[in-house]
């Protein structure tokens, strides 16, 4: 796959902003959500039930009801939970770099500290190198600690009032809040939520996305059961190369991973092509393509399997 750095990132900036929209939107729109004062899903607009209802009311067979359960509730399940086993099996996770609108804060909360502190979080042990992959010089400045903690606060709000809405009519949460008239419920939701996102997004927003995260997880153990996955590779014959490198691969990658280690270490990958990107734009200048490139089938399992390079020293994640 071709890895111009520009391109690459743009894209999935495009599919990570259309897919938090849709995120926070679905609700008011009525395309997704469970009203919990019905009961049942709401899904584009029509009620979904598991169909079980005519059954406690005596109308039903036990083989009807059975027959709806599966139809309307383990076959919808199972269809989405294998489409998503299936691609992370071939392709890794792609649902996170590209899509989760977890992984999107988790970005922009690490670019904002980066700006203020020169570290992606507060658990690195030293400030990254001023000089960008694209050239350019990051010199960190305070004074972004306050976009910096505006942004956690309002993600996090945001986070906890879309939950909300996936559970209670969306309608009225957002008028009760319009009016600054949320019930003691609503009220103490949203505190509870928001106060739980501040400190996850702060403290520990890789951490949930390694082991927090179900859907992530599951990903992550589909991938690794496929030597032959998508994964990003490494060029060890221009090893060499990385030398006159300020590790610009490693700097760029939000989970804090080595891209050119194995992929036993690479387990939390969420295939968001940062570490190609950052390694075109180191090579773009010199007229060389990049050591890092998604490489699959055969090829990708020398990098399953010892040995290959790591030329530069390890950083613990955060
Ligand atoms: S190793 Fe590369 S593709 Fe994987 S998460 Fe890090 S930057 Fe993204
Ligand atoms: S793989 Fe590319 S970005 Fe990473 S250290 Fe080597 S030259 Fe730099």
């Amino acid at each position: 796959m071709k890895t111009d750095p520009h391109t690459l990132q743009r894209r999935r900036l495009a599919t990570r902003t259309a897919f938090f929209a849709l995120f926070v939107l679905a609700p008011p729109l009525d395309i997704l959500r469970l009203d919990l004062n019905l009961g049942h899903f709401i899904l584009f607009g029509h009620d979904w039930t598991l169909g079980i209802d005519g059954f406690i009311a005596g109308r039903d067979s036990t083989a009807g009801m059975l027959v709806n359960l599966v139809v309307r509730g383990f076959l919808p399940l199972a269809l989405i939970a294998g489409g998503l086993l299936y691609t992370a099996w071939r392709w890794g996770r792609l649902y996170c770099g590209w899509l989760c609108p977890h992984f999107s804060v988790v970005e922009t909360i690490n670019g904002l500290m980066l700006r203020a502190s020169g570290k992606p979080s507060i658990w690195e042990r030293k400030p990254l190198p001023e000089l960008r992959a694209d050239g350019r010089r990051l010199r960190p400045n305070r004074r972004w600690w306050i976009p910096t903690a505006l942004a956690i606060l309002f993600f996090s709000f945001l986070w906890a009032l879309t939950l909300l809405t996936y559970l209670l009519p969306p309608a009225e949460v957002y008028a009760n809040l319009l009016h600054g008239e949320p019930t003691r419920n609503q009220f103490l939701f949203l505190t509870a939520a928001t106060s739980v996102f501040v400190i996850e997004f702060t403290l520990a927003r890789h951490l949930f996305c390694r082991f927090g995260c179900a859907v992530g997880v599951f990903q992550s153990l589909a991938w690794m059961a496929n030597p032959r996955a998508m994964v990003v590779g490494f060029d060890t014959t221009r090893a060499r190369a990385c030398q006159a490198c300020n590790n610009a691969c490693d700097n760029a990658c939000p989970m804090r991973l080595k891209p050119r280690g194995l992929k036993r270490g690479m387990f939390s990958c969420t295939q968001c092509g940062q570490c190609l990107s950052a390694c075109a734009g180191v090579q773009r200048p010199h007229r060389r393509a990049p050591l890092l490139t998604w490489v699959d089938g055969e090829r990708a399992l020398s990098f399953s399997e010892p040995p290959v390079a790591r030329p530069t020293s390890a950083r613990r994640p955060a």
